[in-house]
């Protein structure tokens, strides 16, 4: 019954079907059935919740809906610890400008969606709190670093969610647990509050069960902020009104390099099926080259671990994070805090971070890899100047077994190969469920030129409706 969207929900409250508090009460109750075989939550405030609806202005746009947000974004009087032990005894002080305008919208916060420590990973497997499970078969990941957002909203334990995506973790556990994740445009959406891990690539986005409320979730959560320095003047627009845009007309690209490397036969099939109803509906599918796609892997590991030993560095146990009881001076209270506060995946990446940016190495990693970075986003500029969109795969394979202990770090990190180039490029991304027989989701992906979302969605909308 919660696998009901945002608007459905809206019609429900302002009919009077339901009330705020009931509404809060049923995920509680979902919640609570669900969260021990799925682990989609780290925690929820009940109380804090029922005292939000109770209070609850249902002429706002988002009046009385609660929204599920990512561990890593603060809400003010909760516990925001990135899954991380580092954080464990952290309680965000003030509310993340993304979760001020959900309240100002009238959304109720409710429930710390579970992730990858500190945002870093692909599975959801590297979180302190244990790992979250696919709701579709628990048995499987259920993709990350996002990965209590997607497993929430697509189990029916939330009705949308907050993510944050540096290299794919909205659009992949969007893709690997059958929902729907966007990533706009870097800049569109106020990172304040947003615990960093690679500045120049972290981005919030929405988790939903449909396009209709990804766009209902951006007309909100997009603007100007000055308390972000990156975030964008661009002015917003009502993304509900372009849902009816459409694809026809519309040229979409098809990177020739996303097809020839060897992606799973269901993914292949979903990206096939895309192609056709594209087709069907009017746009026209060509071929088009992003020269420098193999190179984006390296290139993003080498930034996102550059800047987050940078970012990480806070976590001292003194200015921020856990601190061992007792030390043997500054240097021994550093290392055991930092060795006992984080877990493996994030110290192998302070440690390359730390090696990239080291004087005698800067140039050969860091430097190349922005240089390459330039290339990347050349490679879109010139791709857009003739195609409207860009068509890909999520992941190169539906989400793999959990504890899958065959995979190495290296074959983990390869698999961001399709998500990591729109955050290169700063460019809004989409993921989208693709009707399939199998038992896991696989998704596709969108990706447009800056500031391009409403195009986006419209494109979205279209599949979404000739699918269902
Ligand atoms: N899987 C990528 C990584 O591990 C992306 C993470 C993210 O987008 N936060 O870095």
């Amino acid at each position: 019954m919660l696998h009901h969207s945002i608007s459905h929900w809206r019609r429900a409250l302002t009919a009077g079907q339901i009330s705020p508090t009931e509404l809060v009460q049923e995920l509680d109750a979902a919640m609570r059935s669900k969260n021990p075989a799925i682990n989609a939550f780290i925690s929820w405030d009940t109380e804090a919740a029922l005292a939000e609806a109770a209070a609850a202005d249902l002429s706002l746009p988002l009046g009385g809906i609660p929204i599920a947000v990512k561990d890593n974004i603060c809400i003010q009087g909760q516990p925001t610890r990135c899954a991380s032990r580092m954080l464990g005894n952290f309680t965000a002080p003030y509310d993340a400008t993304a979760v001020c305008r959900l309240r100002a919208a009238g959304a109720i916060p409710f429930g710390r969606a579970n992730m990858d420590e500190f945002a870093m990973g692909s599975a959801g497997e590297n979180s302190a709190f244990g790992p979250t499970h696919n709701p579709a078969n628990t048995q499987h990941v259920p993709g990350g670093s996002s990965s209590g957002s997607a497993a929430a909203v697509a189990a029916g334990m939330a009705i949308a969610a907050l993510g944050s995506d540096t290299g794919g973790s909205i659009r992949q556990p969007a893709s690997h647990c059958g929902v729907v994740g966007i990533k706009p445009t870097y800049g569109r959406i106020s990172r304040y509050g947003l615990v960093a891990f690679a500045s120049s690539l972290d981005q919030i986005g929405p988790v939903t069960q449909n396009v209709e409320d990804a766009a209902l979730l951006l007309n909100v959560l997009c603007g100007h902020d000055a308390a972000d320095s990156t975030s964008s003047l661009h002015p917003t627009e009502d993304f509900t009104a372009g849902l009816s845009g459409g694809v026809r007309g519309l040229r979409i690209g098809l990177p020739v390099e996303y097809t020839s490397a060897g992606n799973a036969p269901e993914v292949e099939a979903a990206l096939q099926k895309a192609i056709r109803t594209l087709t069907e509906a009017g746009a026209e599918v060509v071929e088009v080259s992003l020269p420098h796609a193999e190179a984006v892997v390296s290139a993003y590991y080498i930034i996102a671990c550059a800047e987050a030993s940078s970012n990480l560095a806070r976590f001292d146990g003194i200015r921020y994070g856990y601190r061992v009881p007792d030390s043997a001076g500054l240097s021994d209270l550093y290392s055991r805090s930092r060795g006992a506060g984080f877990g493996s995946e994030v110290k192998r990446r302070i440690i390359l971070g730390t090696y990239v940016l080291s004087g005698g190495y800067y140039d050969a990693y860091y430097t190349k890899a922005q240089k390459v970075r330039a290339l990347v986003a050349q490679d879109f500029t010139e791709a857009f100047k003739s195609v409207d969109l860009i068509l890909g795969p999520v992941a190169p394979t539906p989400a793999p077994r959990l504890h899958d202990d065959s995979l190495t770090p290296l074959q983990v990190y390869l698999s961001d190969i399709y998500t990591i180039p729109a955050n290169l490029a700063g460019l809004p991304a989409i993921s989208l469920p693709v009707p399939r027989a199998g038992e896991l989701p696989v998704g596709v992906q969108l990706l447009g030129p800056h500031f391009a979302e409403t195009r986006l969605l419209g494109a979205a909308a279209a599949l979404e409706a000739a699918w269902s």
